[in-house]
């Protein structure tokens, strides 16, 4: 299941996931058109795609969700959690409803996703949460709450790598660096010039890493943080 799935890197993990045969669930906010056809894409492929619409922000929205998913599809042996919203502004300019509404989506989100997960995961399951290179390092003025909310949510899965360590379900937390997205299209102007692998990354690139963390060689890996930034935060 991802949660967060219907563009960007979400799509890419759907696409990845149902590619290796995996049924997949997905959830999306708004996008309804966009989550129909990558549905329709993943079936037309071979492949199992479930859409549901859930904004993150509602937990028991999350819940119920998780259960349709569980309903149609069985239990779980795959969660990534991936949903998450991104508003820039220096701490003096941010609006307190849009500080609300990062820490809902960002990491309230994360956890309903993981808690309401956890009875329907298998033993040996996969946890992957979607965080982002700046919840190590900043390095760009406006983006003190996301790189918080960030660095909230490494923190929380790996104390949930610790929680269900005795299942032999691992949690690790990807943290990407500028990936081509729509959270980053206008934003091109000021990461182009400064990526070190002088290209951004794609959201093919991150759906690899949980390809890989999802799959027999990576049992061993848990509560970990891996950076994907083509260099940006090294
Ligand atoms: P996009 O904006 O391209 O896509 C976001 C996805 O998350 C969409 O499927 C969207 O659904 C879903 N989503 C957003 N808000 C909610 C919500 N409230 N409830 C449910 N689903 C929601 O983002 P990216 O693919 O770029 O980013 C994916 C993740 O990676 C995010 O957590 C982001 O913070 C993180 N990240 C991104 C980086 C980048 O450079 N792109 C770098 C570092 C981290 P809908 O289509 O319905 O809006």
């Amino acid at each position: 299941m991802v949660l967060g799935g219907s563009r960007g890197m979400g799509a890419a993990i759907v696409r990845r996931l149902a590619a290796e045969g995996r049924p997949v669930a997905f959830t999306y906010a708004a996008s309804s058109g966009p989550a129909a056809a990558l549905a329709a894409q993943v079936e037309a492929a071979g492949g199992t795609a479930l859409a549901i619409q859930a904004d993150s922000a509602d937990a028991q929205a999350v819940r119920a969700a998780v259960e349709a998913a569980v309903a149609r599809l069985g239990p779980l042996g795959v969660l990534v959690v991936n949903a998450g919203v991104l508003k820039g502004g220096t701490i003096d300019q941010f609006a307190l409803d849009d500080f609300d509404h990062m820490l809902a989506v960002n990491v309230r989100g994360v956890f309903a996703a993981i808690h309401y997960a956890a009875p329907h995961l298998l033993d040996g399951g996969r946890v992957v949460v979607i965080g982002s290179n700046t919840a190590e390092r900043i390095g760009t003025p406006g983006s003190s709450v996301y790189a918080m909310t960030k660095a909230a949510v490494a923190q929380l899965a790996r104390g949930a790598a610790l929680d269900f360590a005795p299942r032999r379900i691992t949690v690790n937390t990807i943290q990407p660096g500028p990936i081509a997205t729509d959270m980053t299209a206008d934003l091109m102007d000021y990461i182009l010039p400064r990526l070190p692998l002088g290209r951004i990354g794609e959201a093919g690139e991150v759906a690899g890493l949980v390809a890989w963390l999802a799959g027999p060689d990576a049992g061993y890996m848990t509560g970990a943080n891996l950076t994907i930034d083509g260099g940006w935060s090294a």
